[in-house]
């Protein structure tokens, strides 16, 4: 086991890496500049979702860049 800290999901005008491009995000369906992210829910098994505020202007280090092909029913 690792004991990585979670880099926190913050705000960063001029990123190259948003949460709009990141496969653990799940856009709201009702506002597409927001949305949820979902990074650690494959992880340890728990449910941790955070909202992203605005998905083009927020980042954090678990930045990956993917499909949205990840699934995880509940
Ligand atoms: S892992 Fe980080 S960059 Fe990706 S959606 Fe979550 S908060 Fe945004």
């Amino acid at each position: 086991m690792t004991a990585e800290k979670q880099s926190q999901l913050h705000r960063e005008e001029d990123t190259t890496k948003p949460c709009k491009t990141c496969k653990w995000q799940t856009p709201d369906p009702t506002d597409p500049l927001r949305g949820q992210c979902t990074v650690n829910r494959s992880a340890i098994g728990g449910v941790w979702k955070r909202w992203i505020r605005d998905m083009v202007h927020m980042t954090c280090s678990r930045h990956e860049e993917g499909k949205l092909s990840f699934r995880d029913h509940v």
